[in-house]
Parts: C-alpha cells; sequence; structure tokens
C-alpha cells in the first residue's frame, strides 16, 4: 500500500510553522508497513488542493491530509476533497448536533461557520473527534482513499492512533513490519562507500540508502516483511555484504554513537583521555561528556583561541595540535592525549574557516590532520567533534 501526505495551510508555505504533522503521520505510516512515496504541502486555495488531491490519487493508493478542517473560510480541506473526486459535500445532521454538544460542554457559543464542519463529500465516512471541533472523514473512491485529519497537533495524533491507523491496518490485510538495522561507518567518504556497494543500493527489499554526517555516514538497511522476524533474515545477509565490503570502517549499528564507541575503546583498554582545545569553543569536550560519568576523562583544557597557548604560536596549525595532544598526555602510558585548534583567522567573504587542526597521541600510535572544511563557522563543531572521535576511534580500534 503507498501513501501521501498531503501538508495543507498557507502558514506552512511561508515557513512561519514546521510541519510536525508530517513527521508524525510519517512515522506511524512506516510502524505499520504503508509505504509513504510522497509528501506535498499546498497552502489554504481550494483550487490548488483539489489539485493536489488529484494528482495524488492517480500516484498512491491512500492520501491522508492534515489541516484545513477548521470552521474558518480558509479551512477548504473539505471543499478542495469534493472538488478533486466529484463527490460534492453533504450535510450531516448528527455531526453538527455533536459539535453544538462539544461547544455546549465547553460553554463557548457555537458560530454559523461551525456549520461546515458538518459537511463531508458524498459517499465518505465521517468520524467524530472527541478532543476538538473538527469531525474528519474517510472517503473510499475508485481511484483511492483519501483520509483528513485536523491540524491541530494534539487532536491530529489521537485521531491517527484511533482511527486512521486501525482504518489502514485492517485494509493492509496481514500485518507488515518494516525493520531498518543501521551500521554506522566512519574515516571513509560517502563517494567511496558508494563505490564499494553501490549495487547493493540498486536492491528494492531490502533497500540500502546512505545518509551522510559530517565526519561519519550511515549505512541504512530497511527490509519489510510479515513479521519481524522475516524482516531480520532479509537484512542478516545484507548486512553482512555490507560488513565484508566496509568492515574496518564500521564502528557500531543503529543507535551506537561514535562517542560511545570511543568510551566503550577506552574502557575496555584501560585508557582514559586528556583533551585540550582552542578556538574551538569546546566542542569536543562538549561532544564526550558522558566520558567524564564512565570515568576515561582525564581532563580537558578549553581555550578560547591560539593566542592563549603556550607554545610557539610560529607553528603551522597541524603541528600545534600534535604539540598540544602531546602535552595533554604528558608522556603518560595509561592516557590518549587529544587536541583540537581552530585558527580564529575567518574569512568574512567566504565565510570559510582558515582551518581546523586535530591530532591524537597514545601508545599505538599518533595521527594529526589539518582540515579546510567548507562550511561556515558555526558549523565547524559538529566537523571538528566527529572528526576527532572518528581519529581517536581509528586509533584504538586498529592503531591507525
Ligand atoms: P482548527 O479546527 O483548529 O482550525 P484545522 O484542521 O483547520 O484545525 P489548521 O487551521 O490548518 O487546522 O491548523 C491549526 C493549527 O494547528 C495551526 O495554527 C498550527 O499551529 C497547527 N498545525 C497545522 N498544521 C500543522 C502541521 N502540519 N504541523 C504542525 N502543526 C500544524
Ligand atoms: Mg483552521
Amino acid at each position: 500500500m503507498q501513501a501521501e501526505i498531503v501538508s495543507i495551510g498557507t502558514e506552512l508555505l511561508l515557513g512561519e510553522i514546521t510541519d510536525t504533522n508530517k513527521v508524525y503521520i510519517a512515522q506511524q505510516l512506516r510502524a505499520i508497513g504503508v509505504d509513504l512515496i510522497y509528501c506535498t504541502t499546498v497552502g489554504d486555495n481550494e483550487a490548488r488542493i483539489a489539485e493536489v488531491i488529484d494528482a495524488a490519487l492517480d500516484r498512491v493508493d491512500v492520501v491522508i491530509t492534515t489541516g484545513g478542517l477548521g470552521p474558518t473560510v480558509d479551512d477548504v480541506t473539505r471543499e478542495g476533497i469534493a472538488a478533486a473526486t466529484d463527490c460534492p459535500l453533504e450535510f450531516h445532521e448528527w455531526l453538527y448536533e455533536e459539535i453544538g454538544e462539544r461547544f455546549k460542554r465547553f460553554r463557548n457559543r457555537m458560530s454559523e461557520n461551525n456549520r461546515r464542519q458538518a459537511f463531508a463529500p458524498r459517499g465518505a465516512r465521517p468520524i467524530s473527534n472527541p478532543v476538538g471541533t473538527a469531525p474528519i472523514f474517510i472517503l473510499e473512491t475508485d481511484r483511492g482513499v483519501v483520509m483528513t485529519l485536523p491540524g491541530v497537533p494534539k487532536e491530529m495524533t489521537y485521531l491517527m492512533g484511533n482511527e486512521l491507523i486501525p482504518y489502514l491496518k485492517s485494509a493492509l490485510g496481514s500485518p507488515a513490519v518494516i525493520k531498518i538495522h543501521v551500521l554506522r561507518t566512519a574515516g571513509i567518504g560517502e563517494s567511496q562507500i558508494d563505490e564499494r556497494i553501490g549495487d547493493l543500493m540498486t536492491l528494492s527489499n531490502p533497500t540500502v540508502g546512505l545518509a551522510a554526517h559530517p565526519g561519519h555516514t550511515d549505512i541504512r538497511i530497511a527490509a519489510k516483511a510479515g513479521n519481524e522476524e522475516e524482516a531480520c533474515g532479509m537484512i542478516e545477509p545484507v548486512a553482512g555484504e555490507v560488513r565484508r565490503r566496509l568492515g574496518t570502517f564500521i564502528y557500531g549499528t543503529d543507535d551506537q554513537t561514535l562517542a560511545d564507541t570511543v568510551i566503550g575503546l577506552l574502557e575496555q583498554q584501560n585508557l582514559r583521555l586528556a583533551v585540550i582545545e582552542a578556538g574551538t569553543g569546546g566542542c569536543v569536550s562538549e561532544g564526550i561528556r558522558a566520558a567524564e560519568e564512565h570515568g576515561v576523562l582525564e581532563s580537558t583544557v578549553l581555550l578560547e583561541a591560539i593566542a592563549d597557548l603556550e607554545i610557539d604560536h610560529g607553528l603551522e596549525l597541524e603541528k600545534m595540535a600534535l604539540e598540544l595532544a602531546n602535552k595533554a598526555r604528558e608522556g603518560k602510558p595509561e592516557l590518549i592525549g587529544a587536541a583540537a585548534v581552530q585558527n580564529s583567522d575567518f574569512d568574512p567573504v567566504t565565510g570559510q574557516d582558515a582551518g581546523v587542526a586535530i591530532a591524537i597521541v597514545g601508545e599505538k600510535g599518533r595521527q594529526s590532520r589539518r582540515y579546510d572544511w567548507l562550511v561556515t563557522r558555526n558549523d565547524t563543531a559538529g566537523y571538528v567533534t566527529n572528526y576527532t572521535l572518528s581519529m581517536l576511534w581509528r586509533l584504538l580500534a586498529t592503531g591507525d
């Protein structure tokens, strides 16, 4: 079963509110094995809503709208759906009474506008809304099913869980699950991963996809099957093949973070970490804060800028980082020294940074590198943290 979410509201298009409803609905659909293949956003305009619903019915089995069911003139979802499906709106007395009851209970005066909420397209099944005033409906047509949800998140989640999900589950027949397994890599770029496992990325079930983040890339394997066990069985051989081709770059799976992995390895090897940072705003220490609780963080020194360092300022950035990592470690075999320095020479025209150097020094070896990421100063923190962790991980796990 393939679905499309249609988010309705001009304020979504204007960027005034974030479409959190879409995210929620997408997660719920995934959990029951409905394939979401399109998400569309449209303003409060009847003709354009009709156009979007019409296009959606051409390409999916189920269209789920959110928003625009209120009583005001700009809430035109009902009209748009009626126009797209050729099912004119019909008045339902019982819905109108029910809306009236709700107003009475909250001692509010019902306005004439609320009458509009008692209309639904011909042939639709109206569903009352016990947590708000706008009733929803499910309309089955020859071209597919259209379901509506209110825009107000509290009402949307209630009706999704209590009405639409049970409907979709029974329409799906045998329940399907989508199981996702993530293999997390560091120290290898997205394009190199693509070169090694590109053929696997053309599979259709399970699917294999990449999600690149600063300093690490996730490989996501998703299988759809009748039950969890079957889905796991489908994922296993593909995950095995990915591991065979990329094994040394995989630091963890699923929710495991690079920081978790590094902390685990430090613990295993009875090592502690000493960090010196200059000009980075302390992002590395921030990123490994959990290391403190595990007792593997020996010390951190945070300096505002390179100018505050008690070392030769004439050194190249990378040499500077190495010297600092050495300094942090103080030659102690039970310590790993890590240093990150960020040059404060910042190019205001390109918004780019003049560079960052990271160095790691331990018993097993030393590593240092200068990076010139094409990102603005504000965005470098994630890169600095993840590249430092990635270098730590390589040294702890493989010694290089
Ligand atoms: P109402 O009966 O309250 O008018 P409605 O179904 O007409 O409900 P909208 O008027 O479209 O819904 O939206 C009501 C409020 O719900 C918005 O002001 C916004 O705060 C929130 N909202 C609407 N759509 C979304 C969305 N897609 N994601 C998150 N919040 C939303
Ligand atoms: Mg509204």
